[in-house]
């Protein structure tokens, strides 16, 4: 192997090739749930110094881990512990290439983090409108290969409909230019898709032009206590037709997800009291704040009378807009405070949401007394984050060793049969692969795997990933 790295450093400079030393921000997964070591860490600078390190691979079947900012949350983006793979780091592309503001259209390089291409298109006066917890360190090329998801998929979809072309590496250190800025292109199998979610098993996305939207004249936000799921349904359902398009976010929290958060992050103001479940509304307008006020005044105005919510507040600026939102995004940080957890990136149909919940919860208390379940998530997009926390005073190590394959089975098997699917947005990554061989359909599974060996006969992107 001496070999390879003498030819990956003549393709890359010395600087930019680690092999010892301490690599563990790039062996070791954002959860501390996986821990690997890899053969080399590369950093390419550009398109074709990423193309040299994949021939390179390639020649010699050795394996590629792509990686962008590691917060994915299913094991993807490290290396197994062989010894035997090739990190390969794109956070050295991160530039913006171009805007074209009258096309609506953005092309950056892949290891762009997310919120600088969100700053670059403020900074035009237009919307990026992708966006989670982790957007100060994710990347896009990490958010199109996952499909991320996030807070406003509701009114935007998720990273794949934000996405116009790409810029791939394929697994042979091919170049395919599909940087394409056409809202219609009817030219045979979409390529661009087919990279998009797949998770850096089929090829490396150097670049992408992205989607923009005009920026709204004003955002509003508020958060309102509910006694039930079900009353957060009917919350939905009443803000989608007062709201319409102007709905951006709809987010439920659970009482236990909110008590984490104040039990680690007590500095973080909470506006509301407890409640078993609250729901943060966004709303975007093209007109003015006064007019955003009066709708969602009036929307809560409605709720409150019909019994749906039982105390709420509005946020009266962006530093109380920015801290109802911090509440939300603390709930992953706390979690990891509290220790190793079972998590559940699931999603149903909106309307099976409160059956689902009562009976798993019913199911999960049955067969694993005093568990903690912290449950919270885009309830927009019929998206929960359905997390299993060990017993209080219980090692989360040790239960999450004993007792996750019981739990995710019990949850599993609920999530299929109202319709669900195991991974709504995170992927599938090492997490979930076994579960995904067991619960896709063999059809769906036979023809994924015909593309993987398609594009990679090797085997040589992300081995162990996904499939
Ligand atoms: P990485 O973690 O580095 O990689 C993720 C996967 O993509 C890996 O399989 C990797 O091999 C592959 N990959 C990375 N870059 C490339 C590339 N250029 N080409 C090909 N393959 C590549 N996700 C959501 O969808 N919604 C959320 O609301 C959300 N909230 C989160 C909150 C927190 C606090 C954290 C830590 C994570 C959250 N996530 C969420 C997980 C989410 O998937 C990631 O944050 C993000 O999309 C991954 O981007 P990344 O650059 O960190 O990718």
């Amino acid at each position: 192997m001496n070999e390879l790295i003498d030819e990956l450093r003549a393709a890359l400079g010395e600087r930019h090739v680690l092999v010892d030393g301490d690599l563990s921000a790039f062996e070791q997964d954002w959860r501390k749930r996986w821990r690997g070591r890899a053969l080399a860490v590369v950093k390419p600078g550009s398109t074709a110094e990423v193309a040299a390190v994949v021939a390179a691979c390639a020649r010699r079947g050795v394996g590629i881990v792509p990686q962008g900012g590691n917060t994915g949350l299913v094991g993807g983006s490290v290396p197994d512990d062989s010894g035997t793979q090739v990190l390969l780091s794109l956070t050295r592309m991160n530039r913006v290439r171009s805007l074209d503001a009258a096309n609506s259209t953005m092309t950056v390089d892949a290891g762009c983090v997310l919120q600088h291409v969100q700053e670059a298109a403020a900074a035009q006066g237009m919307l990026f409108p992708l966006s989670l917890a982790a957007e100060g360190s994710c990347t896009i090329g990490g958010n199109l290969a996952s499909n991320a998801g996030g807070t406003q998929v509701l009114r935007y979809g998720n990273a794949r409909e934000l996405c116009l072309g790409l810029e791939v590496v394929t697994p042979q250190g091919e170049v395919w230019d599909g940087l394409s800025g056409l809202r219609k292109d009817n030219t045979g199998y979409d390529l661009r898709d087919l990279f998009i979610g797949s998770e850096g098993t089929l090829g490396i996305i150097t670049g992408a032009t992205l989607k923009l939207y005009p920026a709204p004249a004003a955002v509003m936000t508020a958060l309102a206590s509910v006694p039930t799921m079900e009353a957060a349904v009917s919350l939905l359902q009443l803000a989608q037709s007062r709201l319409g398009p102007g709905l951006t976010g709809f987010e439920v929290m659970g009482e236990l997800a909110l008590s984490l958060v104040h039990k680690h992050f007590p500095h973080l103001p909470r506006p509301l009291p407890a409640s078993p479940w609250t729901v943060l509304l966004e709303q975007s307008d093209a007109q003015s704040e006064a007019h955003a006020r009066g709708l969602f005044e009036a929307l809560l105005e409605t709720a409150f009378e019909s019994g749906l919510v039982s105390d709420a507040a509005i946020a009266e600026n962006i530093a109380q807009s920015h801290a109802m939102w911090h509440l939300r995004e603390s709930i992953p940080l706390a979690q990891a405070e509290e220790g190793l957890n079972i998590k559940h990136d699931i999603s149903l149909p909106v309307s099976c949401i409160p059956a689902f919940v009562a009976g798993t919860d019913a199911a999960l208390q049955a067969a694993l007394p005093g568990v903690r379940l912290v449950n919270f998530g885009h309830l927009g997009d019929g998206n929960l984050h359905y997390n299993v926390q060990a017993p209080e005073g219980r090692s989360a190590a040790d239960f999450l060793r004993e007792r996750e394959a019981e739990a995710n089975e019990i949850v599993y098997d609920a999530v299929v049969a109202h319709g669900g699917s195991i991974s709504a947005e995170h992927g599938i990554g090492a997490l979930k692969r076994d579960e995904l061989a067991q619960r896709k359909s063999p059809v769906a599974l036979g023809m994924m795997r015909a593309i993987k060996r398609a594009l990679d006969p090797q085997a040589v992107m992300n081995p162990g990933r996904l499939l």
